[in-house]
């Protein structure tokens, strides 16, 4: 069945360990996304601005140069995409789509037109926050909302090919978000307070409103999230599927595994092992709402806003 990851953090790991796309010991490479029989991978750039050097700007074209000399060294099975059409020519031709976003807002270090020069990389998705409050607005853990800059940002992504991701963004700030940002609002890689409550995990209200733009939601595989547990286990991930379907409807939900941005035991244990899930939800579910989680309803998203 095939699968769209809208988040994981393998270039952060690729980048730092200058290790290599097509076999690492990690959760993702090329040889096991296409084991899982993956259409396209979203790679985060994620930048951790209390250790990485500024400018930074700098820091995520260092990671974005070396994630994309990676994906040319592999050009017969995996391409760079930035649009539909790349995605569907990717689709055609049997090679997997890497689209590419930003994990951490505050890379744009208060300048809009750090945005546009985003853009122009092909970077198609963006978190405002990661774990820090930051010059966008507020964090998850927060009860803050956006920046009167955040406020000024979420405008500027309307447009641009940019999509907001609120992973990692406070409630408050989403609620701001929702009344500024006009397009589909992506949580990449989110699960639901209805079954364990973190304040990394989605209320129903948000849910609603990602639901109510359009949007998708990418359900996350680490166990931190579905449980608080050590373990990531499929009873688990398959409750938090229904929670948000059952929300949000058939049309919210996707796959955002969070895969190599983890260090629990999985049991699906890398993207080789997607087949796992497919199983658990063949039991549960018609084949129509296993193929919009997989991958409809991203390629949607694609569709319509890229
Ligand atoms: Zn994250």
């Amino acid at each position: 069945m095939p699968v769209i990851d809208l988040h994981c953090d393998t270039a952060d790991r690729l980048f730092n360990e200058k290790s290599n796309l097509l076999m690492n010991d990690y959760h993702i490479d090329l040889n096991k996304l296409k084991k899982g029989n993956y259409l396209a991978q979203w790679f985060a750039l994620f930048i951790d601005t209390e250790s990485v050097k500024r400018p930074l700007m700098a820091s995520v074209r260092a990671m974005y140069d070396y994630l994309m000399a990676q994906i040319s060294l592999h050009s017969e099975d995996i391409v760079f995409t930035a649009s539909y059409d790349a995605y569907m020519k990717a689709k055609s031709m049997g090679k997997i789509a890497a689209f590419l976003s930003i994990e951490e807002g505050q890379v744009i270090e208060g300048q809009l037109d750090n945005i546009q020069k985003l853009s122009d990389l092909g970077i198609r998705m963006m978190t405002l926050t990661w774990n820090y409050d930051n010059d966008l607005g507020a964090s998850h853990s927060s009860t803050k909302g956006l920046t009167r800059f955040g406020k000024e940002a979420a405008a500027y992504l309307n447009n641009t090919p940019i999509l907001a991701d609120i992973s990692h963004l406070s409630e408050a700030a989403v609620k701001e978000l929702a009344g500024i940002y006009k397009k589909p609002i992506i949580a990449s890689h989110c699960n639901a307070r209805g079954i364990y409550s973190h304040t990394r995990n989605l209320s129903d209200d948000t849910i609603h409103t990602v639901a109510d733009s359009g949007g998708i939601i990418g359900i996350n595989f680490y166990g931190l999230f579905l449980d608080g547990s050590e373990k990531s286990s499929l009873k688990a991930l398959t409750e938090h599927i229904h929670h948000i379907y059952k929300i949000g409807g058939e049309d919210v939900i996707a796959l955002g595994t969070d895969f190599d941005g983890m260090n629990c035991e999985l049991e699906v244990c890398n993207a080789g092992e997607m087949g796992k899930l497919i199983d658990v939800l063949v039991q549960l579910y018609p084949q129509s709402f296993i193929d919009k989680l997989t991958y409809k309803n991203a390629e949607r998203i694609i569709r319509e806003n890229l």
